[in-house]
């Protein structure tokens, strides 16, 4: 199951940012994090995972809430992006067209972190 490691990575990229705030005797209660629906990352399974991958750290008493980011493809027949209703072929929903590129959904990132003080 890949939402393991995805919450491992997650957690690491947390604790990076701590160390990095020299915030280590904080307590996470919040992570939210940026999940696009083309990233292939299911949000139920990520959240799962990560209570049992946090335990022991620093977030093991953080909420995970996920932003799902919609899928978004340029076309060039249009000369517009379009949004896609699901993460199916990358075609244009209004001409039909092979998509150029995606320009958004592929997103997997931590967008902020909220801090507590460990209860002493
Ligand atoms: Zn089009």
């Amino acid at each position: 199951m890949h939402e393991v490691s995805i919450a491992q990575s997650l957690i690491d990229v947390v604790l990076d940012q701590l160390r990095g705030e020299r915030a280590t005797n904080e307590q996470v209660t919040l992570v939210r994090v940026r999940i696009g629906v083309f990233s292939g990352v299911v949000p139920a399974a990520l959240v799962s995972a990560f209570g049992p991958a946090s335990e022991g750290t620093a977030l093991e008493a953080a909420r995970l809430q996920i932003d799902v980011v919609p899928l978004a493809v340029w076309c060039d027949a249009c000369g517009a992006e379009q949004e896609l209703p699901t993460a199916g072929p990358l075609h244009c929903p209004k001409c039909g067209t092979r998509a150029a590129h995606v320009v958004r959904g592929r997103e997997l990132e931590v967008v902020s972190v909220e801090l507590g003080r460990r209860p002493s």
